[in-house]
Protein backbone atom coordinates (compact mmCIF):
# COMPACT_ATOMS: atom_id res chain seq x y z
CA UNK A 1 0.00 0.00 0.00
CA UNK A 2 1.25 3.54 -0.80
CA UNK A 3 1.43 6.56 1.66
CA UNK A 4 -1.66 8.96 1.15
CA UNK A 5 -1.13 10.58 -2.19
CA UNK A 6 -1.68 14.14 -1.97
CA UNK A 7 -2.02 14.76 -5.92
CA UNK A 8 0.24 16.66 -8.23
CA UNK A 9 0.74 20.39 -8.40
CA UNK A 10 0.72 21.07 -12.36
CA UNK A 11 1.89 24.60 -11.28
CA UNK A 12 4.65 23.15 -9.41
CA UNK A 13 5.89 21.23 -11.89
CA UNK A 14 6.00 24.30 -14.51
CA UNK A 15 8.22 26.00 -12.20
CA UNK A 16 10.70 23.31 -11.46
CA UNK A 17 10.68 22.52 -15.37
CA UNK A 18 11.42 25.92 -15.90
CA UNK A 19 13.92 26.23 -13.29
CA UNK A 20 15.75 22.99 -14.41
CA UNK A 21 15.69 24.62 -17.87
CA UNK A 22 17.60 28.15 -17.12
CA UNK A 23 20.13 25.59 -14.90
CA UNK A 24 21.00 23.24 -17.93
CA UNK A 25 20.67 25.94 -20.64
CA UNK A 26 23.15 28.05 -18.29
CA UNK A 27 25.67 25.65 -18.15
CA UNK A 28 25.76 24.69 -21.85
CA UNK A 29 25.65 28.38 -22.85
CA UNK A 30 28.91 29.37 -20.85
CA UNK A 31 30.25 26.14 -22.10
CA UNK A 32 29.56 27.34 -25.64
CA UNK A 33 30.83 30.65 -24.66
CA UNK A 34 34.14 28.72 -23.15
CA UNK A 35 34.54 27.12 -27.06
CA UNK A 36 34.22 30.67 -28.75
CA UNK A 37 36.82 31.85 -26.38
CA UNK A 38 39.46 29.40 -26.88
CA UNK A 39 38.08 29.27 -30.72
CA UNK A 40 39.29 33.32 -31.23
CA UNK A 41 42.29 32.48 -29.49
CA UNK A 42 43.57 29.78 -31.87
CA UNK A 43 42.27 31.44 -34.93
CA UNK A 44 45.02 34.13 -34.21
CA UNK A 45 47.33 32.26 -33.55
CA UNK A 46 49.04 31.76 -37.45
CA UNK A 47 50.49 27.76 -38.14
CA UNK A 48 49.16 24.47 -37.43
CA UNK A 49 47.10 25.36 -34.09
CA UNK A 50 43.88 26.19 -35.71
CA UNK A 51 43.78 23.00 -38.02
CA UNK A 52 44.31 20.87 -35.15
CA UNK A 53 41.63 22.64 -33.03
CA UNK A 54 38.92 22.52 -36.05
CA UNK A 55 40.22 18.64 -36.89
CA UNK A 56 39.50 17.52 -33.17
CA UNK A 57 36.35 18.99 -32.69
CA UNK A 58 34.94 18.08 -35.97
CA UNK A 59 36.35 14.80 -35.36
CA UNK A 60 34.94 14.62 -31.76
CA UNK A 61 31.40 15.93 -32.69
CA UNK A 62 30.94 13.19 -35.49
CA UNK A 63 32.17 10.18 -32.70
CA UNK A 64 30.09 12.16 -30.35
CA UNK A 65 26.60 11.68 -32.27
CA UNK A 66 27.47 8.82 -33.79
CA UNK A 67 28.00 7.56 -30.68
CA UNK A 68 24.70 8.43 -29.45
CA UNK A 69 23.40 5.92 -31.74
CA UNK A 70 24.93 3.07 -29.94
CA UNK A 71 23.95 4.63 -26.68
CA UNK A 72 20.10 3.85 -27.92
CA UNK A 73 20.30 0.72 -29.36
CA UNK A 74 23.47 -1.46 -29.74
CA UNK A 75 22.76 -1.83 -25.85
CA UNK A 76 20.31 -4.54 -27.24
CA UNK A 77 22.06 -7.81 -27.64
CA UNK A 78 21.76 -11.85 -28.51
CA UNK A 79 20.94 -12.78 -24.84
CA UNK A 80 18.07 -10.20 -24.39
CA UNK A 81 14.64 -10.95 -24.65
CA UNK A 82 12.79 -8.78 -27.05
CA UNK A 83 9.18 -8.78 -26.11
CA UNK A 84 6.27 -7.21 -29.53
CA UNK A 85 3.48 -9.31 -28.52
CA UNK A 86 1.09 -10.29 -25.39
CA UNK A 87 1.78 -13.61 -25.88
CA UNK A 88 5.68 -13.26 -26.36
CA UNK A 89 5.48 -11.37 -22.84
CA UNK A 90 3.67 -14.54 -21.51
CA UNK A 91 5.81 -16.44 -22.46
CA UNK A 92 8.97 -14.48 -20.88
CA UNK A 93 6.66 -14.11 -17.74
CA UNK A 94 6.85 -10.22 -18.32
CA UNK A 95 3.16 -9.80 -18.79
CA UNK A 96 3.45 -7.05 -15.91
CA UNK A 97 5.72 -4.92 -17.58
CA UNK A 98 4.35 -5.34 -21.11
CA UNK A 99 1.10 -3.79 -19.68
CA UNK A 100 2.76 -1.27 -17.90
CA UNK A 101 5.05 -0.33 -21.40
CA UNK A 102 2.06 -0.15 -23.27
CA UNK A 103 -0.55 1.86 -20.78
CA UNK A 104 2.61 4.29 -21.23
CA UNK A 105 3.16 4.58 -24.63
CA UNK A 106 -0.02 4.50 -25.66
CA UNK A 107 -0.77 7.80 -23.19
CA UNK A 108 2.01 9.04 -25.31
CA UNK A 109 0.83 8.36 -28.98
CA UNK A 110 3.29 5.97 -29.70
CA UNK A 111 1.75 2.71 -32.15
CA UNK A 112 1.71 -0.82 -30.56
CA UNK A 113 3.77 -1.95 -33.39
CA UNK A 114 6.44 0.80 -32.77
CA UNK A 115 7.36 -0.01 -29.24
CA UNK A 116 8.77 -3.17 -27.69
CA UNK A 117 9.90 -4.51 -24.39
CA UNK A 118 13.60 -6.02 -23.37
CA UNK A 119 14.29 -7.57 -20.69
CA UNK A 120 17.59 -8.24 -20.07
CA UNK A 121 19.14 -11.50 -17.98
CA UNK A 122 20.74 -10.31 -15.33
CA UNK A 123 20.96 -8.90 -11.47
CA UNK A 124 21.80 -5.63 -12.15
CA UNK A 125 19.15 -3.03 -10.46
CA UNK A 126 18.83 -1.44 -14.21
CA UNK A 127 15.87 -0.12 -16.56
CA UNK A 128 17.15 2.01 -20.10
CA UNK A 129 15.47 4.30 -22.93
CA UNK A 130 15.30 2.95 -26.26
CA UNK A 131 15.25 5.98 -28.51
CA UNK A 132 15.74 4.56 -32.24
CA UNK A 133 16.02 7.13 -34.10
CA UNK A 134 17.88 4.91 -36.26
CA UNK A 135 16.82 1.62 -36.09
CA UNK A 136 13.01 2.46 -35.48
CA UNK A 137 13.18 0.70 -31.62
CA UNK A 138 11.46 2.70 -29.35
CA UNK A 139 10.77 0.59 -26.12
CA UNK A 140 12.32 0.42 -22.85
CA UNK A 141 14.70 -2.73 -21.35
CA UNK A 142 14.66 -3.85 -18.22
CA UNK A 143 16.60 -5.98 -16.00
CA UNK A 144 14.99 -9.70 -14.43
CA UNK A 145 16.19 -8.11 -11.16
CA UNK A 146 13.40 -4.67 -11.64
CA UNK A 147 10.71 -7.49 -12.94
CA UNK A 148 10.99 -9.43 -9.80
CA UNK A 149 11.39 -6.56 -7.39
CA UNK A 150 8.75 -4.02 -8.33
CA UNK A 151 5.36 -4.08 -8.64
CA UNK A 152 2.91 -3.31 -11.21
CA UNK A 153 2.25 0.20 -10.30
CA UNK A 154 6.29 1.26 -9.87
CA UNK A 155 6.95 -0.87 -12.80
CA UNK A 156 4.87 1.75 -14.57
CA UNK A 157 6.56 4.82 -12.80
CA UNK A 158 10.13 3.70 -13.96
CA UNK A 159 8.36 3.13 -17.39
CA UNK A 160 7.22 6.34 -17.22
CA UNK A 161 10.64 7.76 -16.57
CA UNK A 162 12.18 6.13 -19.36
CA UNK A 163 9.54 7.24 -21.64
CA UNK A 164 9.97 10.53 -20.81
CA UNK A 165 13.65 10.57 -22.07
CA UNK A 166 12.26 9.46 -25.24
CA UNK A 167 9.18 12.10 -25.24
CA UNK A 168 10.42 15.08 -22.98
CA UNK A 169 12.58 17.68 -24.65
CA UNK A 170 13.57 18.27 -21.35
CA UNK A 171 14.70 15.03 -20.20
CA UNK A 172 16.48 13.87 -23.73
CA UNK A 173 19.63 12.45 -22.91
CA UNK A 174 20.69 13.03 -26.96
CA UNK A 175 20.71 16.67 -25.89
CA UNK A 176 23.72 15.33 -23.57
CA UNK A 177 25.49 15.00 -26.08
CA UNK A 178 26.17 18.06 -27.81
CA UNK A 179 27.80 19.47 -24.75
CA UNK A 180 29.67 15.76 -24.54
CA UNK A 181 31.00 17.01 -27.53
CA UNK A 182 32.35 19.80 -26.17
CA UNK A 183 34.11 18.83 -23.01
CA UNK A 184 35.69 15.72 -25.28
CA UNK A 185 36.96 17.65 -28.38
CA UNK A 186 38.74 19.66 -25.37
CA UNK A 187 39.96 16.61 -24.08
CA UNK A 188 41.29 15.70 -27.30
CA UNK A 189 42.87 19.43 -27.93
CA UNK A 190 44.59 18.77 -24.63
CA UNK A 191 46.64 16.05 -26.87
CA UNK A 192 46.50 18.11 -30.07
CA UNK A 193 48.09 20.97 -28.83
CA UNK A 194 51.19 20.43 -27.36
CA UNK A 195 51.89 18.48 -30.86
CA UNK A 196 50.92 21.83 -32.30
CA UNK A 197 53.29 23.54 -30.62
CA UNK A 198 56.07 21.12 -31.30
CA UNK A 199 55.47 21.67 -34.93
CA UNK A 200 55.75 25.43 -34.12
CA UNK A 201 58.74 25.20 -32.39
CA UNK A 202 59.90 23.30 -35.53
CA UNK A 203 58.61 25.96 -37.78
CA UNK A 204 60.30 29.13 -35.71
CA UNK A 205 63.54 27.05 -35.55
CA UNK A 206 63.80 26.75 -39.29
CA UNK A 207 63.47 30.60 -38.99
CA UNK A 208 59.52 31.35 -40.18
CA UNK A 209 57.22 33.70 -38.14
CA UNK A 210 56.78 35.50 -35.11
CA UNK A 211 56.33 31.95 -33.38
CA UNK A 212 57.35 32.54 -29.31
CA UNK A 213 54.11 34.83 -28.99
CA UNK A 214 52.03 32.53 -30.49
CA UNK A 215 53.58 29.55 -28.64
CA UNK A 216 52.85 31.36 -25.50
CA UNK A 217 49.08 31.31 -26.41
CA UNK A 218 48.64 27.53 -27.26
CA UNK A 219 50.01 26.58 -24.12
CA UNK A 220 47.22 28.92 -22.78
CA UNK A 221 45.14 27.53 -24.91
CA UNK A 222 46.07 24.10 -23.78
CA UNK A 223 45.78 24.52 -19.62
CA UNK A 224 42.69 26.46 -20.50
CA UNK A 225 41.11 22.87 -22.11
CA UNK A 226 42.92 20.61 -20.16
CA UNK A 227 41.19 22.26 -17.37
CA UNK A 228 37.64 22.17 -19.13
CA UNK A 229 38.16 18.87 -20.53
CA UNK A 230 39.61 17.17 -17.06
CA UNK A 231 38.36 19.08 -14.65
CA UNK A 232 34.91 20.78 -14.44
CA UNK A 233 33.85 19.72 -17.67
CA UNK A 234 33.06 16.09 -16.34
CA UNK A 235 31.35 17.94 -13.14
CA UNK A 236 29.02 19.88 -16.26
CA UNK A 237 28.19 16.95 -17.85
CA UNK A 238 26.70 15.01 -14.82
CA UNK A 239 25.40 18.44 -13.48
CA UNK A 240 23.27 18.29 -16.93
CA UNK A 241 22.88 14.85 -16.61
CA UNK A 242 21.76 15.03 -12.95
CA UNK A 243 19.00 17.57 -14.07
CA UNK A 244 17.64 15.30 -17.25
CA UNK A 245 17.41 12.45 -14.42
CA UNK A 246 15.21 14.29 -12.20
CA UNK A 247 12.91 16.19 -15.00
CA UNK A 248 12.49 12.76 -15.89
CA UNK A 249 11.35 11.33 -12.46
CA UNK A 250 8.92 14.73 -12.21
CA UNK A 251 7.48 14.57 -15.94
CA UNK A 252 7.05 10.66 -15.54
CA UNK A 253 4.92 11.14 -12.16
CA UNK A 254 3.53 14.19 -13.49
CA UNK A 255 1.95 12.00 -16.52
CA UNK A 256 0.90 9.17 -14.29
CA UNK A 257 -0.42 11.38 -11.66
CA UNK A 258 1.06 9.75 -8.72
CA UNK A 259 4.48 10.42 -6.78
CA UNK A 260 4.45 7.61 -4.76
CA UNK A 261 4.88 4.43 -7.07
CA UNK A 262 8.01 6.29 -8.16
CA UNK A 263 9.70 6.79 -4.85
CA UNK A 264 9.25 3.18 -3.53
CA UNK A 265 10.53 1.91 -6.78
CA UNK A 266 13.63 4.26 -6.53
CA UNK A 267 13.85 2.97 -2.68
CA UNK A 268 14.08 -0.33 -4.22
CA UNK A 269 16.67 0.70 -7.38
CA UNK A 270 18.56 3.93 -6.12
CA UNK A 271 21.53 3.33 -3.79
CA UNK A 272 21.16 5.86 -0.43
CA UNK A 273 23.89 9.17 0.00
CA UNK A 274 27.00 6.85 1.89
CA UNK A 275 27.34 7.41 5.60
CA UNK A 276 29.03 10.85 6.68
CA UNK A 277 32.14 9.09 7.16
CA UNK A 278 35.53 10.84 6.43
CA UNK A 279 36.59 8.15 3.96
CA UNK A 280 32.95 9.00 2.01
CA UNK A 281 33.52 12.81 2.66
CA UNK A 282 36.90 12.21 0.57
CA UNK A 283 35.94 9.74 -1.50
CA UNK A 284 32.36 10.03 -2.60
CA UNK A 285 32.02 13.15 -4.89
CA UNK A 286 28.03 13.77 -5.91
CA UNK A 287 28.94 16.35 -8.32
CA UNK A 288 30.74 13.70 -10.59
CA UNK A 289 27.70 11.71 -10.45
CA UNK A 290 25.48 11.40 -13.15
CA UNK A 291 22.44 10.15 -11.17
CA UNK A 292 21.73 11.44 -7.97
CA UNK A 293 21.56 9.50 -4.79
CA UNK A 294 18.08 8.30 -3.29
CA UNK A 295 17.76 11.16 -1.20
CA UNK A 296 18.17 13.67 -3.79
CA UNK A 297 16.02 12.41 -6.06
CA UNK A 298 13.09 11.78 -3.13
CA UNK A 299 13.46 15.48 -2.23
CA UNK A 300 12.92 16.78 -5.89
CA UNK A 301 10.15 14.62 -6.38
CA UNK A 302 8.43 15.34 -3.18
CA UNK A 303 8.65 19.23 -4.75
CA UNK A 304 6.07 18.43 -7.12
CA UNK A 305 3.29 17.56 -4.86
CA UNK A 306 0.45 20.20 -3.63
ZN1 LIG B 1 16.77 8.21 -16.25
Amino acid sequence: MYLEEKGISRTKLRMIRLESRVRVWGAVFLALLFWVFIGVIVFNVDGPGYMMFTFATVLHFFLRFTHMESVNTERITAEDTLIGSEAEAEAAGASVFWRALHTVSRREGFLDENIVAIVRHDSDKQAWALKGEYHGVYGVMVTDWILEALDEKELEAVVSHEMAHITDVGSDLNALCVIDAIINASKSLSGAIPLASIILVGVWMLGYGDQPGDLMLLTLVNVCTFIFGFGWGHRLIAFIWREHEYMADAIGCGKMGLVWPMINALTKIVEPRPANTIANVIHYEPKKHTHPCLEDRMNHLLRIRK
